[in-house]
């Protein structure tokens, strides 16, 4: 892992944690002593740009033959000794260097002297005190300054749309490289190639700079000084003091407490509100239940909660021998032996490459429709009408 990979600033107000500090500027103060625990999702995140960049800068940087070569010989060093290198990441990191590379050709179709610049580290200093970020990349031509970004976790789907980290970057891109260029429409992408998801936000400069001096200042100033309301919502889940935030436990109790009048039975618009508010709940409780979990496993007492024992399966000490037992004893196979099966779909992939499969048996996968399930309104995919149309001919059991 490179130090530049594996160092990317985290200041007080960063911009991955805009989301956060925009809604609820005293988060920002609240945790900034709690230390990150970086997990290894996060390094395995880092892994797949550290990759990328080497892949981009050999493919579309200009270099020189000696420099192609240092970048072969660091990409092949990586495959071989990156503990988080695999087929998958081999085939994510491919996904998204392809849209990179399209992207490019699209921006040099529109002009010769399109740009492209990798890993730039941005000053947003003047919207957001202290702050840096880093642009995986960004793309400058004939009036148009488009930042790309690398999600690698599969785990949270990432929209670039309306999103505060990436309006953040290409900020800060606009800082570095609008006094040499006449840019005037911002493009900005969020590559999350695990989930084959690609999405773009469109803004003129003028509206990113509206909402840099409308939005993003004022709550800056807020969040440095460690002043304004706090606000629970959606960007909670990022927050270090989700589990013992008091204002996030007001907010849901506030919550519970509402009060419905007669008559005796609720509406259906009701039952669609008290949907939201048990989401709202459900991810608070799980964080209180995983944090006293923790204190209490470092030893804290949690009043009127204790760990105990959990439940466990039998399991044989020694399969080998276990085996040669049935063996001697002449049993059928069948009766102590699982069948053989194929891995699933994902795991096939993780084994031998996404392409290599579809290469193998793609004409043998097929995805059926999923069974009916309720989400709220602002969710992407498309609503299914009614039993009649939709569900007809389709056995979901
Ligand atoms: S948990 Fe939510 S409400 Fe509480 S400080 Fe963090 S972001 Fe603000």
């Amino acid at each position: 892992m490179t130090q530049a990979h594996a160092e990317r600033a985290h200041a007080l107000l960063s911009a991955s944690g805009a989301d956060r500090w925009i809604n609820c500027p005293p988060s920002a103060r609240l945790t900034e002593n709690i230390p990150d625990t970086r997990s290894e999702y996060a390094n395995e995140g880092t892994a797949a740009h550290e990759l990328s960049e080497l892949i981009l800068r050999r493919r579309i940087t200009p270099c020189n033959s000696k420099e192609r070569l240092r970048l072969d010989k660091a990409v092949s060093q990586f495959q071989k000794s990156n503990s988080y290198y695999g087929f998958e990441m081999n085939d994510a990191v491919a996904d998204y260097v392809e849209i990179v590379e399209e992207r490019f050709m699209a921006a040099k179709a529109r002009t010769a002297d399109a740009i492209v610049l990798l890993e730039e580290r941005l000053d947003l200093t003047e919207w957001v005190p202290d702050a840096f970020g880093t642009g995986d990349v960004i793309l400058i031509a004939d009036g148009v300054l488009e930042i790309i970004d690398l999600k690698y976790g599969k785990g949270v789907p990432v929209s670039a749309i309306d999103n505060p980290q990436i309006r953040l970057y290409a900020l800060g891109a606009w800082h570095a490289y609008g006094f040499l260029y006449d840019i005037q429409e911002i493009h900005m992408t969020i590559v999350q190639p695990r989930l084959d998801s690609v999405s773009t936000d469109i803004m003129s400069i003028d509206e990113l700079l509206a909402w840099a001096e409308t939005t993003v200042k004022p709550a800056a100033t807020l969040a440095y000084a460690g002043e304004g309301e706090y606000l629970s919502g959606s960007h909670c889940k990022w927050c270090k003091v989700k589990a013992t935030c008091r204002a996030r436990a007001d907010a849901n109790m506030e919550a519970i407490s509402h009060e419905f009048q007669d008559p005796a039975l609720m509406t259906l618009e009701e039952v669609g509100s008290i949907l939201h508010i048990a989401e709202q709940l459900k991810a608070w409780a799980k964080d209180v239940e995983d944090y006293a979990f923790e204190q209490a496993k470092a030893g804290h007492s949690v009043q009127g909660w204790k760990l105990v024992e959990g439940r466990s399966n039998r399991a044989i000490i020694d399969k080998d021998i276990a085996r040669k037992t049935f063996e001697a004893a002449t049993i059928e196979l069948d009766k102590y032996l699982k069948p053989r099966e194929l891995l699933g779909i994902g795991e096939l992939e993780k084994q031998i490459g996404k392409k290599e499969l579809s290469g193998l048996i793609g004409d043998l996968i097929f995805k059926p429709p999923g069974k009916p399930v309720l989400v709220p309104e602002i969710d992407k995919r498309p609503e299914l009408n009614s039993v009649e149309q939709d569900f007809a001919g389709e056995d979901f059991g």
